[in-house]
């Protein structure tokens, strides 16, 4: 773990981004690969406070509010009270997950919680086109609905970042099975994304949860083991993969919503440029 303390890793850095203090520096491939492999079997929160301490204050923690996602706010909120968390709401949440928000901001008053809203013009033109429902019509209409409502929020936050963390695991589903704990992200900018919980389990995050007695999903009580938008994730039968709850009507189609990995949308762009308007340009 030699070098994992430091804020200064060896490897030729590009410079990128310009926070209040002026320029920051991003890291290359192989530097994010060689800090990667450093931090194999270290502590979440090892990577956490390297990361606050080169990154912060254009750093954030992205949330969904799974069991993983509320572990980190708990690290991260112990190592700064003032680090910045962000959640989409795509207007389509369980009434549970505002509930959980609720929670969360009471047991961590000055949680500077960013909640990011799908753009109202975009939001209007793919429902007066498609409907509110048009995740059931076909897998492409889903993806319509995910990158409307999530990935276009996502990316215009992103765009304001050097670097955030997310509660990706490699036990999750086998697209994430080969994440690295630093990674740079091209699909935002070639920022820079941190997957603290990559090595954890799911049991060794409800452990954390017991232990540090923290508030959880209302909807893990009711069978749900992975938990998204309302219309779009239901409980699980035993036996099922934990992500099996999600968008469950399809078949063959990856159970991503294209935020943490490019998904094929062959024969989407089209329609996404017809209904993204002007942002499609950006
Ligand atoms: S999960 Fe369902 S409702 Fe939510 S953005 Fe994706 S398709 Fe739309």
């Amino acid at each position: 773990m030699s070098g994992v303390g430091s804020t200064e890793p060896s490897g030729g850095a590009g410079l990128a981004g310009a926070g209040a203090g002026g320029t920051v520096e991003i890291l290359d491939e192989l530097e994010a690969g060689e800090l990667s492999i450093e931090f194999e079997g270290a502590e979440p929160q090892e990577l956490l406070g390297w990361a606050l301490e080169r990154f912060a204050p254009r750093l954030a923690l992205s949330t969904a509010f799974q069991a993983g996602d509320v572990v980190l706010i708990d690290m991260v909120h112990e190592l700064d009270g003032q680090a910045r968390v962000f959640s989409v709401d795509t207007g389509r949440l369980p009434a549970e997950t505002h509930e959980l928000i609720e929670e969360l901001r009471r047991r961590y008053p000055g949680l500077q919680l960013d909640l990011l809203a799908p753009d109202a013009g975009q939001l209007q033109r793919m429902v007066g086109t498609h409907g509110p429902n048009l995740f059931h019509q076909s897998v492409e209409r889903r993806l319509l609905c995910c990158n409307v409502r999530k990935v276009q929020p996502l990316t215009k936050h992103l765009a304001s970042l050097d670097a955030w963390f997310t509660g990706l695991r490699r036990d999750q589903w086998a697209s994430r099975s080969d994440i690295r704990k630093i990674e740079i992200d091209h699909d935002h900018g070639a920022i820079v994304k941190l997957n603290p919980l990559a090595e954890w389990t799911e049991e060794e995050c409800w452990d954390y949860v017991r232990e540090h007695d923290l508030p959880t999903h209302g909807l893990y009580a009711k069978g749900y083991t992975s938990i998204g938008c309302a219309p779009c994730t239901r409980a699980i039968a035993p036996g099922e993969d934990t992500r099996a709850g999600r968008w469950w009507w399809e078949t063959g189609a990856p159970k991503e919503c294209g935020i943490h990995c490019a998904v094929e949308t062959g024969g989407l762009e089209h329609e996404l440029h017809a209904i993204l308007g002007e942002d499609a340009d950006a």
